[in-house]
C-alpha cells in the first residue's frame, strides 16, 4: 500500500498544526471564552487524542483546528501556512485539500454508492471525473472495501459506512485526518476495526488527530490531549 502523500506543496520539516496562543472567544453576548489562548504542535505523523468532558471546548477546538472557524487571538499554521491571511475562498481551498473530516454519524449520501460517496467528495477540487473514479476505488481499497465499492450505506454496517467516510476524507490527500467522536456509534467489534484501520493509517505516516470520550480510544493515541473549561493541556502518561 502506497502512504498518502502530504499535499506536494507542504513545507516538510513544518508541524502541520501549530498553535501560537490560539483562542476563540465567541461574541455572545455574553462573550463565551471557549477556547483559552494555548500553544500546540502536532508533527506530521502524530497520532493525538484529545478528550474532555461535554461543554469543555473540544468542538470548539475541532472547528479551529479544521478551519471551519477562525480564532479571534493568536495564529494558526497549518502545514506551516498561515492560515489567518488568507481570504475566504483560499481557506476553503486549503481545508479542502489538507484536511480530511470524519464524523460520529458518518454523513454519507444514503441514494449513493460507496464508490460514488468517495468519489463527489473530490468535485469541488478540480479532478476530472475519470480521477476521481480511480481514485475513489483506490481509497475504498485501501480501507478494505474495494469489493462494496457498488453498495449502498443502507447495505453496509456501522463500520463499513465509516470506513467509507474515512475514504472519502483521505481521497485527496490530506495532510490531517481529523476525527469527531469516529466510533462513537459503533458497536465494539466494529469500533475495533475502525481504531485498527486509524492505527494502519497512523503506521502508513498519516497525521491524525481524534475527539474522543471513550478512555479505549483515547489510549490508543500517541499522545493525549485533554481540554478543561477551554483549556487545552498536554496529557502525561500514568
Ligand atoms: P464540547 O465540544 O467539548 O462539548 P464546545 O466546544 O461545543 O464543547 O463548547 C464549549 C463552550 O462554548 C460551551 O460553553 C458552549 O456552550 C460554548 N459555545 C459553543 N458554541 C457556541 C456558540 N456558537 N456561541 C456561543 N457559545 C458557544
Amino acid at each position: 500500500m502506497t502512504r498518502p502523500p502530504a499535499s506536494a506543496d507542504a513545507p516538510v520539516d513544518a508541524p502541520v498544526i501549530e498553535f501560537r496562543q490560539v483562542g476563540l472567544t465567541y461574541p455572545g453576548p455574553p462573550p463565551v471564552a471557549a477556547f483559552q489562548p494555548c500553544d500546540l504542535r502536532v508533527g506530521r505523523g502524530e497520532f493525538v487524542t484529545v478528550v474532555g468532558p461535554s461543554g469543555s471546548g473540544k468542538s470548539t477546538f475541532l472547528n479551529i483546528a479544521g478551519l471551519l472557524d477562525s480564532p479571534t487571538t493568536g495564529t494558526y499554521l497549518l502545514d506551516g501556512i498561515d492560515t489567518g491571511v488568507l481570504k475566504d475562498g483560499d481557506r476553503t481551498a486549503l481545508r479542502g485539500r489538507r484536511i480530511g473530516f470524519v464524523f460520529q454519524s458518518f454523513h454519507l449520501l444514503a441514494h449513493r454508492s460507496a464508490l460514488e460517496n468517495v468519489s463527489l467528495a473530490m468535485v469541488y477540487n478540480g479532478f476530472r471525473r475519470r480521477d476521481r473514479t480511480a481514485r475513489a476505488r483506490e481509497a475504498l481499497e485501501r480501507v478494505g472495501l474495494g469489493p462494496r465499492a457498488g453498495a449502498l450505506p443502507t447495505r453496509l454496517s456501522g463500520g463499513e459506512r465509516q470506513r467509507v467516510a474515512i475514504a472519502r476524507a483521505l481521497v485527496a490527500r490530506p495532510s490531517l485526518l481529523l476525527c469527531d467522536e469516529p466510533t462513537g456509534n459503533l458497536d465494539s467489534a466494529n469500533a475495533g476495526t475502525v481504531l485498527g484501520l486509524l492505527e494502519e493509517l497512523h503506521t502508513d505516516g498519516m497525521t491524525i488527530l481524534v475527539i474522543t470520550h471513550d478512555a479505549e480510544v483515547a489510549a490508543r493515541g500517541g499522545r493525549t490531549v485533554s481540554i478543561r473549561d477551554g483549556h487545552l493541556h498536554e496529557q502525561v502518561a500514568a
